[in-house]
C-alpha cells in the first residue's frame, strides 16, 4: 500500500500491482518514448531512494484506451524469470483488445474493490462423483462475472485479472469463499472435496502458501477437504518457485490436480514424477470416446489412467457429457466424474439443494 501511494503520488496516472514479495508492476499510460523512459527512472529511484528497497519492477506502456493486454503477462513472466528491471517500450506491439476491457476497467485503481463490494464475481459449483458408487465426493468452484446483467465466463475475464495482477487478490477471495463453503458442506458430506482452481501467477506469488495456509487455519479446515488446480501447460515445468510452491502446499497436505491433461504438451513419463495427486483429463479427449472413430483417445486415456494409477495418483474424467461417455470412461476405471451429463456448475443454493442432502430434511 506504501508503494501505490508513493508510485501514486509520483504518477498519478499510473496503476501499481503487488504482484508478491517485492515484485511490481507498473501499468503506465499515454505519453511518448521519452516520457515512458524518464517515468521509469523516477520509478527506479524511488524505489531506491524515498522507499530504500530493491524491488524488481515491471513496467508496461498502455495507451488509455488500450488494455493491459498479453503484453504485460510477458513483461510479468520475464520479470519473474530475471528479477530485474526492464521496458516495454513499444506500444504498437503486443496490443490486445477485447469489448470488456471498457465495461470492466479493471487498470483503475479502486476499480476491483467496487466490483467485489457490488457482488460481480460470483461462484459456481460443478459436482464430480466418485466412479465406484455414483457418490457425490466433492465440487469445483468456478468463477463467474456478472456484468449488465449478463454472466461473463471465466475464459473471458481470466486473461484480463493475470494481465493486470488483479488474479491475486480475486484468486484470495475465490479461495476463502470456496473453504467457507466446503465447512459447511461438510457438515452433512464428511469427506466432501472442493476443488479451486489457481493461475500460475498466484502459486507464483511469495504470500500464496501462507495465505492458504491462513485461510485454511481461520476456518479451521482439515486441508485433506482443499484440491487445487492448475492447468497442465503451467504445471510442468521446470522454475523452481513454482516447484518450490507445489512442495509447501504438499507439506500443508492440500492436495493438487493437473488440469486439463492432454492439452499441454507433457509426455506420459511426466507422470511418474509429477507432484499432482489427481490429473484431470480435459474434455478434448473425452469428447465422442465411445464412438470407433476415437480409439486412439480410447487407447491414450485407458494409458493415462493406468500410468497414473501405477504411482497412485487418481484419475477425473472432465466434461462427460453422453452416457456413452461414462459408460466407456466407467470402462477405462477412471475413479471420478463431471460433466454436464451430470450437472452443469450451479449456484451454491442449487447444488446444495441438489446435492448436499441434509439429513434432517432427508
Ligand atoms: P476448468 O478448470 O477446466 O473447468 C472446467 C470447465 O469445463 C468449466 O468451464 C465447466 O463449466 C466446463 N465443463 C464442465 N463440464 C462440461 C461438459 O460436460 N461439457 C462442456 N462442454 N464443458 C464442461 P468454465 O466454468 O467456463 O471455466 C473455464 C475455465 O476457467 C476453467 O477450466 C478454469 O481454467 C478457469 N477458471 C474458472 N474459475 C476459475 C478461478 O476461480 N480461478 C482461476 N484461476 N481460473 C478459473
Ligand atoms: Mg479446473
Ligand atoms: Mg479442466
Amino acid at each position: 500500500a506504501a508503494v501505490s501511494r508513493s508510485v501514486h503520488e509520483l504518477l498519478p496516472d499510473t496503476a501499481v500491482y503487488r504482484m508478491g514479495g517485492d515484485e511490481f508492476v507498473l501499468l503506465w499510460q499515454g505519453g511518448d518514448e521519452r516520457e515512458f523512459r524518464r517515468d521509469v527512472e523516477r520509478v527506479r529511484s524511488l524505489f531506491a531512494g524515498t522507499l530504500g528497497f530493491t524491488a524488481s519492477v515491471g513496467c508496461a506502456w498502455v495507451r488509455r484506451e488500450d488494455d493491459i493486454g498479453e503484453g504485460l503477462i510477458a513483461a510479468d513472466a520475464r520479470m519473474f524469470a530475471s528479477k530485474r528491471d526492464f521496458y516495454r517500450s513499444s506500444p504498437q506491439s503486443g496490443r490486445y483488445r477485447s469489448g470488456l476491457d471498457d465495461v470492466l476497467d479493471l487498470a483503475r485503481p479502486g476499480r476491483l474493490e467496487e466490483l467485489l463490494a457490488s457482488d460481480s464475481f460470483t461462484l459456481y459449483c460443478q459436482p464430480q462423483f466418485r466412479v465406484a458408487d455414483g457418490a457425490v465426493v466433492g465440487g469445483e468452484i468456478l468463477l463467474r462475472l456478472i456484468s449488465e446483467g449478463k454472466v461473463i465466463p471465466p475464459t473471458q475475464f481470466i486473461p484480463l485479472l493475470e494481465s493486470s495482477g488483479l488474479i491475486i487478490p480475486v484468486g484470495k477471495w475465490v479461495l476463502e469463499q470456496s473453504v467457507r463453503q466446503c465447512c459447511k458442506w461438510l457438515a452433512c458430506v464428511p469427506d466432501f472435496v472442493m476443488n479451486v482452481n489457481c493461475s500460475y501467477l498466484q502459486m507464483l506469488d511469495e504470500d500464496f502458501v501462507q495465505s492458504v495456509k491462513e485461510i485454511i487455519n481461520r476456518y479451521r479446515l482439515d486441508p485433506s477437504h482443499i484440491v487445487l488446480e492448475l492447468t497442465e501447460s503451467r504445471f510442468v515445468t521446470d522454475q523452481d518457485r513454482l516447484n518450490d510452491t507445489f512442495m509447501r502446499l504438499r507439506s500443508l497436505n492440500i492436495r493438487l490436480a493437473m488440469d486439463d491433461f492432454g492439452t499441454g504438451y507433457s509426455s506420459l513419463s511426466c507422470l511418474s514424477c509429477t507432484p499432482a495427486d489427481i490429473v484431470k483429463i480435459d474434455r478434448e479427449f473425452i469428447r465422442g470416446i465411445c464412438d470407433q472413430s476415437h480409439s486412439f483417445n480410447r487407447s491414450f486415456i485407458g494409458s493415462v489412467i493406468n500410468l497414473c494409477h501405477s504411482v497412485g495418483i487418481s484419475v477425473c474424467a472432465e466434461g462427460v457429457e453422453e452416457k456413452g461417455e461414462l459408460e466407456t470412461v466407467l470402462s477405462l476405471e477412471a475413479d471420478s466424474v463431471q460433466g454436464f451429463y451430470f450437472s452443469k456448475p450451479v449456484t451454491p443454493d442449487e447444488f446444495e439443494k441438489q446435492h448436499i442432502k441434509h439429513p434432517d430434511i432427508g
